[in-house]
C-alpha cells in the first residue's frame, strides 16, 4: 500500500488524490521537479492539479462531510490513534523521505516523525473525552429557560502548508480537523509534497473513509484557487506573511474561517546572570536548527553587555563547529536549504544587509560534500543597525544577528521592536526576571531556559504579523469547530 518513493528511479506524484483515487494530469508540461536538497538532483516529478481537479477534490470533501461529521468522536479518535501508530511503524521511510527532499539530518527528520505521531495521538486522546464533544448546559437567571452551548465541525477545511516542516505542519492541521469532524483538502508545498503523499497513504491505510482527506498538488496558484472555492468553509494556512495576507483577503469574500500561522523575527535574550554555555546551546539551536528555516527562529540574539565578549567567543566556537552536509554524512548537524531559489534568496538578503553596513562577525564553513546541494554556511552578524534588513526582516536561513543591551527595559524594547510576535527565549538564573520577561515580551510562546520544546498540549501561534488563531492544544480542536448555542423553554 505504502510505496517507498525513494526506492523508485524517478517517481511522478499524481496531480490529486480525490476520494481515495489518484488523478493524473492531462498536462505533463505543468509538472514540476522534486529535488534532493543535498545533491541538487531531480528525484521525481509532481503533477499540478487543474482547476477541475481542485473543484472535484473540494466536492469530494463536501460529499463526505455529513457522514464524517456524524461519526462518533470516539470512532474518529480510534482512526487517529491508528494513524499515529502507522506513522511510528513507517518511521524509517518517512524520515528517509524528509532527508531526501529537505536534506534534514537524521535526528531532525526523526524529530518531525515523532512530532507528527504525537500530534495524532494527542487528538486521538481528546476524541475519547466525550465531554469535549457533548453539549454543555449554561446556567441562566431565568429557570423557566434552558441554555446550551455546543460545538459542530466547521465543515470542509483547506489545509495549506509550507516546506520547512512538511509532516509536522500537516499533522498540526490534519489531526484536529479530523478530530473535530471536518473533511479536508490538503495542499502541500510543491517542494516537499512526497512527504505528504506518504502521510496521505498512511491515513488511507488507517481506514479513514474515502473523501474525508483529499490532496491537490501545486504551488501558490493552486492554493489560491482553494481559498476562493465557495464550498471551503475554513482555511488553515501556514506560510509567509505576504501569502497569509492574500489568503485572508480571499477568505473575506465568503467570511471563511481562517487560522494563519505566518512568519517571525524572534528574539533570544541572554541576561548577565545566564549560564553562557547553556545560552550558546540555545542560541545555536534557535538560529540554526533546520538550517534556520524556522518560523520560530530566534535570529535576533540580545546579550547583556557584561557577558557579551564571553558569549561571542563561545558562540563563535560553537558556530565554527557546526558540521554542514548531507544527511548521510557522519556528524552532520546542519543540512542544506530546501531549494536553490531559497538559498539564493537568503544569500541576496545577506548581501543586501552587508551592503547596508552589517558586519559578519564569524561564519561556519562548507566542505566538498556540499558541492552540489543547496548548502549555505551559518553566518553571525554583530551589532547590525536597527533598520538593517537582517535585523528587521525574516531571513528564513542560517543567518543570526547579535546585539548587546544594558538593561532589561532595553532588551524588552529591542525584542518587541518588530511587527511579528511568534516566540521568544529568555536565558536567566533569576526567576523573578523571567516572570517579567514572560509577561512583557510580545510573543505567542516564551521559552525560559529551554530549547524550543513543542508539545501538542501547548498551543502554537503568534501575535501581529505572525498570524491569527492558535494551533495545537484544545484551542487547535476548537478552531475546526463552530461554537453554537440554543435557548429553549424549560417546560
Ligand atoms: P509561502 O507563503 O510561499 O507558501 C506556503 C504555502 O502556501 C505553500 O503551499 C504555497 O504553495 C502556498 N501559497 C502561496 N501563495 C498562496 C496564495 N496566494 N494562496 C494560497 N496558498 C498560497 O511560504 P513558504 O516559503 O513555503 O514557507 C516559509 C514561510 O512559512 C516563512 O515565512 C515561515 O515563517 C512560515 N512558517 C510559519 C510557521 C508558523 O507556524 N507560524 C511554520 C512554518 C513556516
Amino acid at each position: 500500500m505504502l510505496t517507498l518513493l525513494a526506492e523508485e528511479k524517478l517517481f511522478t506524484l499524481p496531480a490529486a488524490t480525490i476520494a481515495g483515487h489518484a488523478h493524473q494530469s492531462a498536462h505533463a508540461d505543468t509538472s514540476t521537479p522534486i529535488h534532493n536538497a543535498s545533491t541538487g538532483a531531480t528525484i521525481g516529478w509532481q503533477q499540478q492539479a487543474s482547476a477541475a481537479q481542485i473543484d472535484a477534490a473540494v466536492r469530494a470533501a463536501h460529499a463526505a462531510l455529513p457522514a464524517w461529521r456524524a461519526t462518533a468522536a470516539a470512532t474518529r479518535g480510534d482512526l487517529l490513534k491508528k494513524i499515529a501508530e502507522l506513522i511510528e511503524s513507517n518511521r524509517d521511510r518517512l524520515a528517509e523521505m524528509q532527508m531526501q527532499v529537505s536534506g534534514k539530518p537524521p535526528f531532525e527528520a526523526g524529530l518531525d516523525v515523532s512530532d507528527a505521531a504525537a500530534t495524532f495521538d494527542y487528538y486521538a486522546g481528546l476524541c475519547r473525552d466525550a465531554a469535549l464533544f457533548a453539549p454543555e448546559a449554561i446556567d441562566l437567571p431565568d429557570h423557566t429557560i434552558t441554555g446550551e452551548r455546543f460545538y459542530e465541525s466547521v465543515g470542509v477545511a483547506a489545509l495549506i502548508v509550507p516546506w520547512n516542516f512538511p509532516m509536522v505542519t500537516t499533522a498540526w492541521k490534519m489531526a484536529p480537523a479530523l478530530a473535530a469532524g471536518c473533511t479536508v483538502v490538503l495542499k502541500p508545498s510543491e517542494f516537499t509534497s512526497p512527504v505528504e503523499h506518504l502521510l496521505a497513504a498512511i491515513i488511507a491505510e488507517a481506514g479513514v473513509p474515502d473523501g474525508v482527506v483529499n490532496l491537490v498538488n501545486g504551488g501558490g496558484a493552486v492554493g489560491a484557487q482553494l481559498t476562493t472555492h465557495p464550498l471551503i468553509d475554513k482555511i488553515s494556512f501556514t506560510g509567509s506573511t505576504a501569502s497569509g495576507q492574500k489568503v485572508m483577503q480571499a477568505a473575506a469574500q465568503d467570511m471563511k474561517r481562517v487560522t494563519l500561522e505566518l512568519g517571525g523575527k524572534s528574539a533570544l535574550i541572554v541576561r548577565a546572570d545566564a549560564d553562557i554555555e547553556g545560552a550558546v546551546t540555545l542560541a545555536v539551536g534557535g538560529a540554526f536548527a533546520n538550517a534556520g528555516q524556522m518560523c520560530s527562529a530566534t535570529a535576533r540574539i540580545l546579550v547583556h553587555d557584561d557577558v557579551y565578549r564571553k558569549f561571542m567567543a563561545t558562540f563563535e566556537t560553537a558556530v565554527r563547529s557546526i558540521v554542514v552536509g548531507p544527511p548521510t554524512g557522519a556528524d552532520v548537524t546542519m543540512g542544506p536549504l530546501v531549494s536553490a531559489a531559497q538559498r539564493d534568496r537568503v544569500q541576496t538578503l545577506l548581501a543586501q544587509g552587508v551592503d547596508a553596513g552589517a558586519s559578519v562577525a564569524f561564519s561556519g564553513q562548507l566542505d566538498s560534500a556540499c558541492a552540489n546541494g543547496f548548502f549555505m554556511a551559518p553566518v553571525v552578524i554583530a551589532e547590525p543597525a536597527a533598520d538593517n534588513v537582517l535585523w528587521t526582516d525574516e531571513v528564513f536561513g542560517p543567518v543570526a544577528c547579535v546585539k548587546s543591551f544594558r538593561t532589561d527595559e532595553e532588551a524588552i524594547a529591542l525584542a518587541n521592536d518588530t511587527r511579528y510576535g511568534l516566540v521568544a527565549t529568555v536565558v536567566t538564573a533569576d526567576k523573578e526576571a523571567a516572570r517579567r520577561y514572560k509577561s512583557q515580551l510580545r510573543a505567542g510562546l516564551v521559552w525560559i531556559n529551554t530549547p524550543q520544546l513543542i508539545f501538542p498540549q501547548v498551543c502554537w501561534g503568534g501575535l501581529g504579523l505572525s498570524g491569527i488563531g492558535r494551533e495545537l492544544g484544545l484551542a487547535g480542536l476548537r478552531s475546526y469547530q463552530e461554537l453554537r448555542h440554543a435557548i429553549a423553554d424549560a417546560n
